[in-house]
């Protein structure tokens, strides 16, 4: 399992959305709008899968 990445738009730094999932699930995984806590600028940042990564 990977873990799924975002970047701040604010700090630019990666933070995690709290979501692992492996390649191929994450290859099919729809893409709904949703949201996660940013610990570097204390806000919350909404992601689309098109915004996410995987941890390598
Ligand atoms: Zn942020």
């Amino acid at each position: 399992m990977n873990e799924i990445l975002i970047r701040c738009p604010v700090t630019r730094k990666q933070l995690s959305t709290g979501i692992a999932l492996k390649p191929d699930a994450f290859a099919r995984m729809e893409s709904t709008n949703r949201s996660v806590y940013c610990p570097y600028c204390r806000l919350s940042h909404p992601w689309n899968k098109r915004d996410a990564f995987l941890r390598r």
